[in-house]
């Protein structure tokens, strides 16, 4: 029997949760803070510990068979995987935010203004539908920061209580995308039966939950 490999986010906002939704499957294994990998005692499966960024690829390349990770983060990276289950946590929003005295209402208003990102190609595609034509300015983090500087006229950028927003001077003007975390699988391995034994044990998780 072949050993899966399940990636997950190695610290941040979804290494709690997800360690959490693996253990209450009854899935047996040690959760060292220095440890990049781990073998579960009782399930053919390893569990692979990365930087969320870097799942979705090693789960499109099948370096791991699965993985849980921010749909937006899968969606920015164009990873071509199978999406198998939402797991309900790690919810936020993508929104576009402008200064909190900025007269911009309307979305064509950011024709030809900038905005600062780190989701280049979810604002992109936003933007495109939307027949708007600004410029993005693709940075790697704080991008709060970028109006008040005079980088940029707008940022897009995940909100969860919009707190960071007001303490920057801006405020929110579109929500774009609600995201949260979701068990993926590389193309092909959804019908693998320890896949579909696990998957089925997350979801009785999950149901046992709501
Ligand atoms: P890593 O070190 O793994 O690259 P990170 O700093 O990129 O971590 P986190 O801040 O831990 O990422 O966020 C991971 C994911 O949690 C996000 O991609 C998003 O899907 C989700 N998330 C939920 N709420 C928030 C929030 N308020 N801010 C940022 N991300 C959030
Ligand atoms: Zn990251």
């Amino acid at each position: 029997m072949k050993t899966l490999k399940i990636a997950i986010q190695k610290s941040g906002r979804l290494n709690e949760k997800s360690v959490e939704i693996l253990k209450n499957c009854g899935l047996s294994f040690e959760n060292y803070k220095s440890s990049l990998i781990a073998t579960v005692a009782n399930f053919p499966l390893e569990i692979l510990f990365l930087r969320d960024d870097d799942i979705p690829e090693y789960v499109q390349d099948g370096i791991a068979d699965l993985g849980i990770v921010g749909e937006n983060v899968i969606i920015e990276a164009g990873a071509d995987v199978s999406y198998l289950q939402p797991l309900g946590f790690g919810k936020c929003t993508l929104k576009i935010a402008v200064q909190s005295t900025s007269n911009i209402t309307e979305l064509s208003q950011l024709n030809g203004k900038a905005i600062a990102t780190s989701y280049p190609v979810i604002l992109q595609k936003y933007l495109s539908e939307n027949n708007v034509d600004a410029q993005i300015r693709n940075i790697s983090g704080s991008v709060e920061i970028g109006p008040g500087l005079g980088l940029s006229d707008a940022i897009f950028d995940i909100v969860s209580t919009g707190g960071t927003l007001k303490s920057n001077g801006l405020k929110a003007f579109k929500n774009v995308m609600d995201s949260q975390a979701v068990l993926i699988a590389s193309k092909g391995m959804e019908l693998n039966p320890e896949v579909l034994e696990l998957l089925q044990r997350i979801q009785s998780v999950l149901r046992a939950k709501a």
